[in-house]
């Protein structure tokens, strides 16, 4: 049984607390690694480590750190496949889908070869008699960064790209469920030339997290996961004193108007809904189509689409449209869900319940499911269910339709299908959720916009990359500077009034 590691000061380092927990192969259900989970004495020294190297990265030019991140991207690209391959092992993703994870994480280290342009500052010449105004962004220190096991690429890299590219020390705290492509990342990094103590992974769970939470010498703290905890998190992190941003749970809605292309809609439901076995915050998981005629026809075209899914392992290459999810506990809360949507009177039309593979009966795999007629009071519309369930719930009007995305307690990302530019145009200013596509169904930006959503999807005031990662991972100094010039023309300092 392989034994996993944590990543401190350049090298792999066994755990010492004395406490694993197990990985698994999601499409076998066999522990396939053991993941050693951090005591805060663990986490204590490479917090030391990081304070100690982060003073020289700082003081380093941005440009030639900016150069450590260029060669970061293409060892990425040279150990692709490898990383798909060891992502899609632990996750259970398809090796298309775990590559994408790679690639939407390298965009974002590429987008961070910005930063010395990024970080300039602002200058005021004679802002007064001799006297100059100028502000630098600084780095924060140590930052520190806690993820989902769902993209175990992509969002370590949103995160620890800018903070290294501003000059901080990050230290990873992954999830303990996917933690071997972290710490191939950390490796990676450290060949392109980054120096020892700058990205160190530290395994753990909630002790670890702790440790984090209530250390003095940490100065900032991204998580991404579900809602309650990024809600722990954000509360006792402020109330240390710390930076902190978290990105919860969703409930992402696609309405389709009656004007819709319904081919292309019910194509996109599939995709959104079902891709990575719904295991995405971005993916949809409501239907809502406007009108009975609308929904009839709608359902019509996605029960033999959702019928005709391939499930399996991510060995079987392109023949699979998704894999396992993640755990056996995951697997029983999605079954234990979709039973209670048929006891609280939900339409079962794709019923996924017998679903068995030949080969991988003790693996993690759950059929696909199609809810009709489910409407928003009960368990399966009010929960992020986060697997390969789909809940159409039918609006009368695109009033409703809205009106069921506004109040719903999640804001991370929505769709509208529609043919009609007034509608989509009122859409995209009237709903308070973060990421919206006009007829397109995952609507996550690109690595030079910000991605985040609205209400219990994200707490904290700045996104993730793009320009607002800059401001997360640096903090603004202004400095008022007076030469002995201005002293001699007898300029004093003062605040202008109006002359
Ligand atoms: P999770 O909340 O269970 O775990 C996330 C991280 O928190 C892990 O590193 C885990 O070790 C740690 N953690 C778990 N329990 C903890 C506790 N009690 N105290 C402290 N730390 C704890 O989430 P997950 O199951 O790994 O990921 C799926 C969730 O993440 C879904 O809700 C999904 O919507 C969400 N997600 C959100 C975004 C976004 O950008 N909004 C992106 C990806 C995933």
């Amino acid at each position: 049984m392989q034994e996993l590691t944590h990543y401190i000061n350049g090298e792999h380092v066994k755990g010492t607390s004395g406490r694993f927990s197990d990985v698994f192969n999601p499409a076998t259900g066999e522990v396939q690694a053991k993941c050693p989970l951090a005591s805060k004495e663990e986490m204590d020294k490479a917090v030391a480590v990081a304070a100690a190297a982060q003073p020289a990265w700082a003081a380093t030019n941005p440009q030639r750190r900016a150069r450590v991140l260029m060669k970061l991207v293409s060892l990425l690209n040279r150990d692709m496949d490898k990383l798909a391959e060891a992502l899609s092992r632990e996750h259970g993703k398809t090796l298309p889908d775990a590559a994408g994870d790679v690639q939407r994480g390298l965009e974002v280290v590429e987008y961070c070869i910005a930063a010395p342009q990024m970080l300039k500052g602002e200058f005021t010449d004679s802002a007064g008699p001799g006297i100059d105004m100028y502000s630098m962004r600084q780095p924060l220190g140590v930052t520190a960064g806690i993820t989902p096991f769902n993209f175990p690429a992509m969002i370590p890299m949103w995160m620890f790209a800018p903070a290294i590219a501003c000059g901080n020390a990050f230290i990873l705290k992954p999830s303990e469920r996917a933690p071997s492509v972290p710490l191939m990342l950390a490796e990676l990094f450290e060949e392109a030339g980054l120096p020892k103590g700058i990205l160190q992974v530290v395994n753990g769970d909630k002790e670890a997290v702790d440790a984090i939470l209530y250390d003095d010498t940490i100065q900032s703290v991204g998580f991404v996961g579900s809602t309650p905890i990024a809600e722990y998190i954000y509360g006792t992190g402020c109330a240390q004193g710390k930076r902190v941003q978290c990105f919860g749970g969703a409930k992402n809605h696609m309405i389709i108007m009656p004007d819709a292309d319904l081919d292309q809609a019910a194509d996109a439901l599939v995709g959104a809904g079902y891709g990575a076995a719904g295991e995405r915050c971005m993916a949809i998981s409501v239907a809502v189509p406007v009108g009975e005629e609308t929904a009839d026809k709608l359902i019509e075209k996605l029960i033999p689409r959702v019928e005709a899914l391939k499930v399996g392992p991510y060995t079987a290459g392109t023949d699979v449209d998704y894999g396992p999810v993640v755990t056996a506990a995951a697997k029983s809360n999605i079954e234990a869900l979709v039973q209670t949507g048929i006891d609280q009177g939900a339409k079962l039309v794709v019923d996924g319940r017998d679903f068995s593979l030949q080969g991988y009966e003790e693996g993690f795999f759950v059929g696909a499911h199609l809810f009709d007629n489910v409407t928003p009071d009960m368990d399966i519309y009010k929960k992020e269910i986060f697997g390969p369930v789909l809940s159409t719930v039918r609006a009368q009007t695109y009033e409703e339709a809205i009106g069921l995305a506004m109040d719903h307690e999640y804001g991370n990302g929505t769709a509208i299908y529609t043919r009609d530019g007034d509608t989509a145009r009122d859409f995209a200013n009237r709903i308070n959720i973060g990421m919206v596509g006009i007829n397109v169904p995952i609507p996550v930006p690109l690595a030079y916009h910000t991605f985040g959503g609205w209400k219990k999807s994200a707490f904290g005031d700045l996104n993730q990359h793009g320009p607002d990662a800059f401001k997360f991972y640096t903090r603004t100094k202004t400095i008022t500077a007076r030469w002995p010039s201005g002293i001699k023309e007898g300029g004093e300092f003062s605040i202008p009034v109006m002359e």
